[in-house]
């Protein structure tokens, strides 16, 4: 990608990356969301609560990589239910794949039984009040088009509880009742261990039992790995879907999905004894080379992540190696100490890995103080934005290496012409 420095024109062409470094000149750092290995982890997830039906959680932007390019690639890979928050990400959702079913997570808003109707989605009803109101609504309008009942089994967050369902059971058997999907949600299922996991299995399984006929699903990612009595009819992955390990206290069995590459806009030397960056938290214990990078916290690369004196910080790969952190990661800039490289390693205009070449989202949020899920969804708007594959339906006659999503026309535009252009910063 956007990394390899050398980008020698040849025989009057440049190359390919030299294409593409032009083309993204203008950008501190490039983000890189590869569909296809969002499509292979699908298909893992898939493949892992067979015969249950695998849907994909996209809300929140499809966790920061974007919800109408997920939706589209995996709808292409067979995806037929999608979950989202907010009628309005479901509105965006809606208007790249207009057949699946898309349900929303978030709570049934007052007056707004319309707009799941124009866009044919449903809501995820979780409280009594949500439930008259949408029959209201579908009785005054005579729209039919599915809502699913979330009941709570310990999140004591949104749901029904287990009296509330189960005093809606006669509903249920008197036939007609638009509910299309019966569901609740796992307290702790990345923990294997953790008796609650059974708790809420044996509380769901019970109430779900009398929902005859309706589809239930209770496993998000994690849960779909506490095994098959968890996966019921459908089960629901967001986070393994993008790479975050839903294992956490085994290897990561998903592939990774986001790369993120920062310019290096300088090199500079600095004395023994000098500080770096705001506070001066950070001392040069040697005679130290730094690179300053075109990325900061206002990209979603957390504060959290500096160093100083007392502590190392997070790591950055220059040049093949990895390198740490010096002192306090700026709003729009980081300074790393490359000392170790070898002279002239890197250089102004090269590009480092922040995410990606095995710095994993998961190491990123150890150095965040938080989890994969928010380094994600905290990912910057100011990155170019390159997707790759999710095409599904392999090109024609196209060399193994040329995907056309890697390389895009000389001079811009940056990404391919199927997707959106870079968000302006
Ligand atoms: C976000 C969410 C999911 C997906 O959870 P992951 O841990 O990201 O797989 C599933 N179900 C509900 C109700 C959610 O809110």
């Amino acid at each position: 990608m956007a990394s390899d420095p050398k980008m020698i024109p040849q025989s009057g062409l440049l190359s390919a990356e030299a294409n593409q470094a032009a083309a993204l000149a203008t950008f501190g750092g490039v983000l890189t969301v590869d569909l296809d290995a969002i499509i292979a982890n699908w298909r893992k997830l898939e493949k892992t609560a067979v015969p249950a039906e695998c849907s994909a959680v996209i809300k929140a932007d499809a966790y920061g990589c974007g919800a109408e390019q997920v939706a589209r690639a995996l709808n292409k890979a067979g995806c037929k239910t999608f979950f989202v928050a907010t009628i309005e990400e479901a509105r965006k959702v809606r208007a790249a794949v207009p057949e699946p079913t898309i349900y929303v997570l978030g709570g049934y808003f007052q007056n707004t039984g319309e707009h799941y109707a124009q866009i044919n989605c449903r809501p995820v009803i979780g409280d009594l009040n949500e439930l008259a109101e949408w029959d209201v609504f579908c009785r005054r309008t005579g729209w039919n088009g599915g809502a699913a009942i979330h009941i709570d089994s310990g999140m004591n967050r949104l749901g029904l509880t287990l009296a509330e369902a189960q005093a809606i059971i006669p509903r249920i058997n008197a036939g007609d009742h638009g509910i299309t999907l019966v569901m609740s949600h796992l307290v702790s299922a990345e923990q294997l261990n953790n008796p609650v996991n059974a708790k809420q299995l044996a509380a769901f399984r019970s109430i779900a039992s009398e929902f005859s006929g309706v589809p239930a699903a209770l496993a998000n990612s994690s849960g779909i790995f506490l095994g098959a009595p968890f996966q019921f009819d459908l089960v629901r992955p967001g986070a393994a879907l993008y790479g975050v390990n839903p294992t956490p206290e085994a290897d990561n069995p998903m592939q990774p999905v986001v790369d993120l590459k920062a310019r290096i806009v300088q090199t500079r030397n600095v004395e023994r004894g000098e500080s770096v960056g705001y506070g001066g938290t950070w001392t040069a214990r040697r005679p130290t080379k730094l690179a300053i990078i075109a990325v900061g916290y206002a990209d979603g690369y957390f504060r959290a992540a500096s160093s100083n004196d007392g502590t190392r910080g997070a790591e950055v790969i220059v040049a093949g190696k990895r390198c740490p952190v010096a002192g306090r990661v700026s709003m729009d800039l980081i300074a790393i100490d490359i000392t170790d490289l070898p002279p002239n390693a890197a250089r102004r205009g090269h590009m480092v890995t922040l995410l990606g070449d095995g710095i994993t989202v998961d190491e990123l949020a150890h150095h965040f103080g938080t989890i994969g899920y928010e380094v994600l969804t905290s990912l910057g708007r100011r990155y170019a934005r390159i997707y790759k594959g999710g095409n599904v339906v392999e090109p024609l006659a196209k060399p193994a290496s040329a995907s056309t999503a890697e390389q895009p026309p000389s001079p811009p535009p940056v990404e391919q012409p199927a997707n959106p252009p870079p968000r302006p910063s």
